[in-house]
């Protein structure tokens, strides 16, 4: 992991939201000294914003899972009306999503809503583009500019659409699209700096992740403004996880980026729980909330472990919010190695399970039972560290297999019996 790129921070919020800072390590606009923030997780609404009750059910729903900051659709004068009532029932930063309409921009301002966020590809116009800078900087919030692949090719000129059209259908696009992201990008900031306005955060979105890399890569030596990490249009989770996670993975590593959304085609939860669970993995952000760890399964597996997992995964995040190590594990004969660390684990065997508690062995239980009794030890365990008689990570799970005292019929069992069947080998020399 490289260290975090120092950027200009910016923020967004207010009293009642709370602030969210994005980025960190440079003075900001006022000259204030401010350490990186951790990364921030965004997300957007799907429903339509002028649909005020729905709006607020969905944002409510995305705060709830973790969205640090929430972006909403503009597209109607009747979306930016809806937005005081929305910006009064919610709690959370929200950012008004502005595509064609400088207008949409300037009545979200006079709403209260804490960000902007405006496409160079859509909101091109000198003059309009001020207008909105001004009504920013007077309300005191900032800008993101979104250039994204898909409307980045110019579309009032004729003549140099057709131009640029013919270029990115060319042999060379990856490297034609990666140069008009970032000249138009230095453009489109010329008329910022000019206003001598710096509260920007920057985005350079594709659907593909290569392009993603490079983009952002290039974008963060030219640019002393935080990134805002995505990948476009990447499909539903089952296939869009991959592609986000592979192009803002290797982002982050990096040390770029300085929040995130990543973005389905399904339910946004989904949005906000990859997003943490990415930002945890790379030691990110401080986890929310219990960790899992599972077994694949083999063919020493004799409970239903699959079924077992979901239920505990889904179980946990409703109940424990502290972040203990869970363990659930297959058998004993990788389960302790692999579990090592966990504060509560399982090892099943034959339609049983052994239950420890950082290192001691506290219940053997029928397989019907292991979900409730897993859940009522990691409960329990949760109290003991809130009440500061237990530390989380503290001891670690400690049981040597083979099968400690042969209570679970577990898979040294049936590999041992294999074992005895098996025809030695020999090897023949000529
Ligand atoms: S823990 Fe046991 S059941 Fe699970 S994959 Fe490892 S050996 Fe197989």
């Amino acid at each position: 992991m490289n260290p975090r790129r120092p950027t200009r921070p910016v923020y967004v919020g207010d009293s009642r939201t709370g602030i969210v800072q994005i980025g960190g390590g440079l003075p900001d606009s006022a000259g204030r000294a401010a350490a990186p923030a951790p990364v921030s997780v965004q997300t957007m609404t799907a429903g339509y914003t002028h649909d005020v009750d729905a709006c607020v059910a969905e944002i409510d729903r995305l705060h709830a899972a973790g969205a640090d900051i929430v972006r909403v659709a503009v597209p109607e004068k009747k979306d930016t009306a809806a937005l005081p009532e929305i910006l009064a029932r919610t709690s959370v930063p929200i950012v008004a999503d502005v595509h064609f309409h400088f207008q949409r921009a300037l009545e979200a301002v006079e709403a209260g809503v804490h960000k902007i966020r405006l496409n160079p590809g859509n909101i091109s116009d000198r003059a309009q583009v001020v207008e909105v800078i001004r009504a920013c900087k007077a309300a005191g919030i900032p800008i993101r500019v979104g250039v994204n692949e898909g409307s980045i090719v110019e579309r009032r000129d004729k003549q140099k659409r057709l131009k640029e059209l013919g270029a990115v259908f060319s042999e060379h696009k990856h490297g034609y699209l990666l140069a008009i992201m970032v000249t138009k990008l230095e453009e489109y900031l010329d008329i910022f700096y000019e206003e001598d306005f710096r509260d920007v955060v920057i985005s350079a979105k594709s659907m593909d992740a290569a392009l993603t890399i490079d983009a952002y890569t290039e974008i963060s030596r030219r640019f002393d403004h935080p990134l805002h990490l995505g990948v476009t249009h990447a499909g539903p989770r089952e296939t869009g996880c991959i592609r986000s996670v592979v192009a803002l993975g290797t982002l982050l590593a990096n040390g770029i980026g300085d929040t995130i959304r990543i973005s389905y085609a399904s339910d946004h939860v989904g949005e906000v729980e990859d997003g943490l669970e990415l930002l945890y993995t790379l030691g990110l952000r401080e986890r929310k909330g219990a960790e899992l760890i599972a077994c694949p399964t083999c063919g020493r597996i004799q409970v239903d472990l699959f079924t077992l997992v979901q239920d505990v995964r889904r179980t946990l995040a409703e109940r424990v919010d502290l972040p203990i190590k869970v363990a659930v594990m297959g058998c004993v004969v990788n389960g302790p190695g692999e579990a090592e660390g966990a504060d509560v684990a399982v090892f099943a065997g034959d339609r049983r399970g052994i239950i420890y508690v950082q290192g001691e062995r506290v219940a053997n239980v029928p397989e019907a039972d292991i979900l409730p009794r897993l859940l009522d030890e990691c409960l329990a365990f949760q109290e003991r560290v809130r009440r500061g008689e237990a530390r989380l990570g503290e001891k670690k799970v400690s049981i040597v297999p083979p099968d400690p005292l042969g209570e679970l019929g577990s898979g040294w069992e049936k590999m041992a019996a294999e074992r005895a069947r098996s025809t030695p080998i020999t090897i023949r020399t000529t």
